[in-house]
């Protein structure tokens, strides 16, 4: 499928699951079009990228019609492989970890997760928010090929080592929500999400650029 797909940047690849939730829910409510402008007031993205981006989609929008939202919506239902569960698996079912397994992001997208682990005893042989939680010791013998992508949620000391277990069960993503750098493959791909950080840095930014608006 993705072969007939052209090769869009990653800056604007990342873009597309914000641009596919918010055309999702107009389509929802009956409407069929949708100029940049609005588009850009919705996402927060300025609309001259934002017509560039919808360029790499051959979706040319009209002067003072805009662009089609059924075209752009199955354009980024292909794209995103909306059609096709990514099964996920997350270690860690602490504080962070359980407000995943009961979010499961089914609303957004198609992401699933799908099984969890931990080392605690207590959790062991439990279900949360249905996503059955197992022993680290298993993680081998459950974690099967249609699971590429894995969510860290421990404590930053297992992260790594965790981590090259997952890699040798061939998961392609992580997405590191410890404080932890982790060393993998180059062809593993890694986001890490610090929220302390990411919470620290806003209130810095709050606090010597009040007047500013976001640099995203
Ligand atoms: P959070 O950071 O998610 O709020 P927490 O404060 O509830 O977590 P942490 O000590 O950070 O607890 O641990 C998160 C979860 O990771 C716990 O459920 C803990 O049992 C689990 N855990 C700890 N060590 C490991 C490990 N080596 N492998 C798998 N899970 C682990």
């Amino acid at each position: 499928m993705s072969n007939e797909q052209p090769k869009i940047p990653q800056a604007t690849a990342k873009r597309l699951p914000l641009y596919y939730r918010f055309l999702k829910n107009l389509y929802a409510s009956g409407k069929q079009r949708v100029s940049s402008a609005e588009l850009s007031e919705a996402v927060k993205v300025d609309s001259a990228t934002i017509r560039r981006d919808f360029s790499y989609f051959g979706a040319l929008g009209k002067k003072g019609y805009g662009y089609n939202v059924s075209y752009l919506l199955s354009f980024f239902r292909k794209t995103l492989d909306q059609d096709e569960i990514t099964e996920v698996a997350l270690v860690g079912v602490g504080n962070l970890g359980t407000a995943f397994l009961n979010y499961n992001f089914m609303k957004n997208n198609n992401t699933k997760i799908v099984m969890a682990f931990d080392v605690d005893q207590a959790k062991v042989g439990t279900e949360v928010g249905g996503v059955p939680v197992y022993h680290l010791n298993q993680l081998e013998e459950l974690i099967h090929e249609q699971i590429s992508v894995a969510i860290l949620t421990v404590p930053a000391h297992a992260a790594q080592s965790i981590t090259d277990r997952l890699v040798q069960k061939g998961i392609k993503g992580i997405l590191n929500f410890t404080p932890a750098r982790l060393n993998v493959p180059e062809n593993i791909r890694v986001h890490h999400i610090d929220l302390a950080i990411e919470l620290q840095s806003l209130v810095y930014f709050l606090k010597n650029y009040p007047s500013e608006s976001n640099g995203v």
